[in-house]
């Protein structure tokens, strides 16, 4: 069953609903035309587990829907490429040794992985779409097809041992059974080996408002409480956290077995307090946020309303999938918004599943100024707003939708 009815790591049942966003389409569903026959959507709810703190959806999409097909190349923006290239330096230099395998789960088209060609080690993706292992694949990245899991890690050790270094970005959050995927990390791993995951902070979502990063793909949003909870069954232990700024602001997690050579840092007890601090332990701060929501649509679309009702020409700025639960929820469609533009190639030509938008390239922006662009892509808005000053000084403007609106006009920054 879909519908999930106990918390996915501690099995309690007394699951706390704090925010509906209604049925909708899966967010990276772009439609080849405008036509609206056939367009599934599902329910998109939001569960906090009061005993060991998951946030959770109340409804999983089966993953082969979700991911045999994808949209996402990790390398479309040098933000991220720049980001994994740290990453594969950092990992290099810290945990591998002479011929050690380095395993990645979900390594996409293999951003991160490529940084560690001839240097040394053996390394291993595993990335369950399809058409964005080829693409890895062919770039030279040794790419399995598969979804990982207890059985597929069983595989690759059986066939080409243990791993020094597995490495998880982005991926832990779509996991719906954690707790087989955590067995599958133990089986994989050397005695002494390290797991490094990244997957974005509920800190960050709470702090900045960024609801739309709720969306089917997105199984749970992680605070460091359940994550302690869930390895220490599996007598694992996270000895060092750190906050990096990526997609809207995310956690990355050090794992190794209970004891094993890395000190402890006090790191995790500092975010401990943090949550704590800001209640995300106990329910008030949710039904808060499902409040912040509901203000944010209310000045967002407010905002929109006004500048179409002074005649002004609006379009979106990018095609994440976070965009479209922005848009879904808040019903902005074409009345409000002419267009929307993306970097990817892949999705120029497309349009948003939902709201319909057209999807075209981002030179659209300064071929046809419009007054007001909506960054939909707003954990790249400083990046965006530098790309197109020649927009902002020629008297166009951006709006910036968390964590609450606000315009950047010729000389602001963002
Ligand atoms: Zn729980």
């Amino acid at each position: 069953m879909p519908e999930i009815t106990r918390c996915r790591i501690c099995s309690n049942a007394d699951l706390y609903k704090f925010l509906d966003l209604g049925s909708t389409p899966l967010a990276n569903s772009f439609l080849k035309s405008k036509e609206t026959r056939g367009e599934k959507s599902y329910p998109l709810n939001v569960l906090f587990c009061p005993e060991c703190g998951l946030v959770q959806l109340g409804y999983a999409v089966p993953p082969e829907v979700l991911f045999r097909d994808y949209i996402y190349f990790s390398s479309t923006t040098d933000v991220m490429r720049l980001h994994f290239a740290k990453l594969a330096e950092e990992v290099l230099e810290r945990f591998s040794k002479p011929d050690a395998l380095v395993v990645e789960v979900a390594s996409n088209d293999g951003v991160l992985l490529r940084n560690m060609l001839g240097k040394g080690v053996r390394i291993l993706g595993v990335e369950p779409a399809t058409n964005i292992a080829e693409v890895a694949n062919k770039s030279g990245v040794e790419t399995l097809n598969d979804f990982f899991d207890s059985d597929t890690a069983a595989k690759i050790a059986s066939r080409r041992g243990k791993a020094a270094v597995i490495l998880a970005n982005n991926v832990f959050a779509h996991i719906f059974d954690l707790h087989d995927f955590v067995k599958g990390l133990d089986c994989l791993l050397e005695p002494d080996g390290v797991i490094v995951i990244e997957v974005p902070y509920l800190v960050d979502m709470f702090e900045k408002k960024e609801f739309d990063t709720i969306y089917h793909e997105h199984l749970a949003y992680f605070s460091i409480k359940p994550l302690v909870r869930l390895f220490d069954a599996h007598g694992m232990e996270i000895f060092e956290v750190k906050r990096v700024p990526v997609h809207g602001g995310s956690i990355r997690i050090y794992v190794q077995r209970n004891g094993a050579k890395n000190r402890m840092t006090g790191a995790v007890k500092k975010l401990l307090a943090i949550e704590e601090r800001m209640g995300l332990h106990a329910r008030p701060a949710y039904d808060k946020f499902a409040n912040d929501v509901e203000r944010l649509r209310t000045d967002l679309t407010g905002l929109l309303k006004k500048l179409k009702s002074e005649g002004k020409r609006i379009a979106g700025y990018g095609a994440p999938a976070k965009g479209n639960t922005l848009l879904n929820y808040f019903k902005i469609g074409s009345d409000l918004l002419d267009y929307t533009v993306d970097k990817s190639q892949y999705k120029v030509g497309l349009f948003t599943p939902g709201m319909r938008l057209p999807i075209y390239a981002e030179s659209r922006i300064i071929e046809d100024k419009p007054d007001y662009v909506l960054i939909l892509a707003w954990n790249f808005s400083e990046r965006i707003v530098e790309q197109e000053r020649e927009y902002l000084d020629g008297g166009g403007h951006f709006i910036v939708p968390v964590p609450s609106p606000r315009i950047i006009g010729r000389g602001d920054t963002v």
